[in-house]
Formats: structure tokens, C-alpha cells, sequence
């Protein structure tokens, strides 16, 4: 394979919220091919692989994960074919965004201000008020669960709510459809979204964005903040006062506040509401 693999690597620098402890290995291949190799390399010595993205959905346990995880930073191509851009799962949507307004093609504006990679984007099928990732991917470039590297069309897709349906593949390659507009236009809009978002949410802070999915027909930050959770704290993770479905560290945090925190919430919901909130939030160890 080539690219680069480490040993007990700490994973907290990489993690939107700086919270985890190591990986028995990490792993950055260098290609598309090598990414196929390592999922058959770790399927045929029963490792444990996980993919990391922008670290920014996931809460890593404070004594680590046990076997691989597997960064994409180096499939960072943008290519252009008319209205179509394909981008590399480790190309961050910030820059897609700025790179597909730049030359007129409008769609990613509806993704503003989520600090995800492409891969991790599609994963989770991120999105806002305005709109989803699958909304705007026409096909996939993926490595399937037994390591062979194929195209999904749309007729392989199965998103859902903040789950890109991928069944155990890891995303290396995601083509968006977009529509030509005025690159102002486009600058407009995303400027709009971002002044809201900047008003709204902790966004300067640590955190992992909504750390339950909103049920059905309600907002799940409302039934936090109805049920009195805004600023509570456990140790060094406390829930926004801007936006009750936010838990941010102050520095200090441990995965283990951030789960107690989670938990306490949850009874305070359920207690008020008879809700039980689910996690967006992934766990990974512990
Ligand atoms: C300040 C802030 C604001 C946010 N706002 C929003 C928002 O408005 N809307 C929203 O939906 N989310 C939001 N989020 C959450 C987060 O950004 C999204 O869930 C995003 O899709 C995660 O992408 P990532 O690249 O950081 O993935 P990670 O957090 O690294 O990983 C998330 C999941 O995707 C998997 N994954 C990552 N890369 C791949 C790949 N190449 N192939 C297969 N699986 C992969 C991981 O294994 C993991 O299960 C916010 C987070 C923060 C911190």
C-alpha cells in the first residue's frame, strides 16, 4: 500500500470537539487503490476499521479505539465536467463550496457552514433547512465492505434523515450535480445562511453540532431547552446557551462528561416530554 501507517496514534488534535484518546493504528492511504487494499487487508485479519472524516460527528473515547482508522486527506481532487464536480472524499465542503461558486454552479450553499469532509458528508447525508447532501450527489465512487472499488448510481442509494444508508462502504469519491448561477448569487445566499448560523449556533466553539436528531415533527434543541438542560454542565462539557442541542468543551471535557451530560439530558426529556432522544452524534470505543 502506499501512504502512511502509524502506530497509537492520540486522536483528540483531529476531533472537531479535541476529545479521544489513541488508535492502534492510523492509516492514510495515498489513493483510491490503496484505500481498497487496506479494507481488504483489515477484513482478512479481523482489524477493526473506522473512517475518519472531518472528526466533526463523532465522540471518541477517552482510552482510544482499538484496531485501524482510516484517513482520507489525501483524496483531495475537485474535477469538473460541465454543471457535474466530482471531489475526492477528503476534500473539506468549505473549500468544494468555494471552489463551485467561484466558477458559477450553485447547490452546496444549502450545506453552509457544516464543517464536514466530502466523505463524511455523505455518510451522514448532511444538511440544513435548505437542503441534504443527497440532494446534489449523482453518483459515488465507493470500496465496498469486501474491498472492491465500484460506482453506486442512484439507484443504489438508500439515504435517510442524517444517514447516508452506505452499508459498511467507504466513500473515496462523490459526484454533485449542481446548476449554473451568478457566483454573486451564489455568495449572496451563503453569506445569508452563514450570518444565521454565526446568530444561532456556538459555532467558535468545540463541539459536534446536534447531538440528538430531531424527532418526528419537533425540533429536539426546543424539547432541550423546554426541559431545562441549557447550561448544564458535567465537568468541562456544558449544553449551549445559544442552541440547547449543542455540547461544547470548555478545554477540559472527557468523552466520559460528554456521555454522562448526554444521559442526564435524555432523562430530562423523557421525564418532561416522554421522549427519548436519539443520538446523531457517532461513539467510537469506550
Ligand atoms: C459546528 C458544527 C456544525 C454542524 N452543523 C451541521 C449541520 O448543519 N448539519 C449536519 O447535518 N451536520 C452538522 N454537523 C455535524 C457534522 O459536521 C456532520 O455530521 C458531517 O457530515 C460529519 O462529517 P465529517 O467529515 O466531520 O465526518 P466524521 O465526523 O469524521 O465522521 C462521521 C461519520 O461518517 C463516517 N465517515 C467519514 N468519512 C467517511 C468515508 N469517506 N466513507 C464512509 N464513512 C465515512 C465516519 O466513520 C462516521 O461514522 C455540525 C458539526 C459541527 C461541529
Amino acid at each position: 500500500m502506499r501512504g502512511s501507517v502509524r502506530e497509537h496514534v492520540v486522536l483528540a488534535p483531529m476531533m472537531h470537539l479535541r476529545i479521544g484518546g489513541p488508535a492502534d493504528w492510523f492509516v492514510e492511504p495515498y489513493g483510491e487503490e490503496d484505500v481498497g487494499l487496506v479494507v481488504r487487508a483489515c477484513r482478512e485479519l479481523d482489524v477493526p476499521l473506522r473512517v475518519l472524516g472531518g472528526g466533526s460527528n463523532v465522540v471518541v473515547a477517552d482510552d482510544g479505539v482499538r484496531g485501524a482508522v482510516l484517513h482520507l486527506g489525501n483524496l483531495n481532487r475537485i474535477v469538473r465536467d460541465g454543471t457535474r464536480v466530482a471531489a475526492g472524499a477528503g476534500v473539506t465542503l468549505p473549500s468544494l463550496l468555494r471552489a463551485t461558486k467561484d466558477v458559477g454552479l450553485a447547490g452546496l450553499e444549502r450545506l453552509t457552514g457544516i464543517p464536514a469532509q466530502v466523505g463524511g458528508a455523505v455518510a451522514m447525508n448532511a444538511g440544513t433547512r435548505d437542503g441534504e447532501t443527497f440532494d446534489l450527489v449523482s453518483s459515488l465512487v465507493v470500496v465496498e465492505p469486501d474491498g472492491a472499488i465500484a460506482v453506486r448510481g442512484p439507484d443504489r442509494f438508500r439515504a435517510r434523515y442524517r444517514d447516508g444508508g452506505l452499508e459498511g462502504a467507504v466513500v473515496l469519491q462523490a459526484t454533485f450535480a449542481l446548476v449554473p448561477d451568478d457566483p454573486a448569487a451564489i455568495f449572496e445566499r451563503f453569506s445569508q445562511s452563514l450570518k444565521k448560523r454565526n446568530a444561532t449556533q456556538p459555532v467558535a466553539q468545540r463541539s459536534v453540532g446536534c447531538v440528538f436528531r430531531n424527532p418526528a415533527g419537533d425540533a429536539a434543541g426546543r424539547l432541550i431547552e423546554v426541559a431545562g438542560c441549557k447550561l448544564l454542565r458535567i465537568g468541562g462539557i456544558e449544553v449551549s446557551g445559544l442552541h440547547a442541542n449543542y455540547f461544547v468543551n470548555d478545554g477540559t471535557g472527557s468523552a466520559a462528561d460528554f456521555v454522562a451530560l448526554m444521559q442526564e439530558v435524555r432523562r430530562r426529556v423523557r421525564d418532561r416530554f416522554g421522549i427519548e432522544l436519539e443520538p446523531e452524534v457517532r461513539f467510537w470505543g469506550g
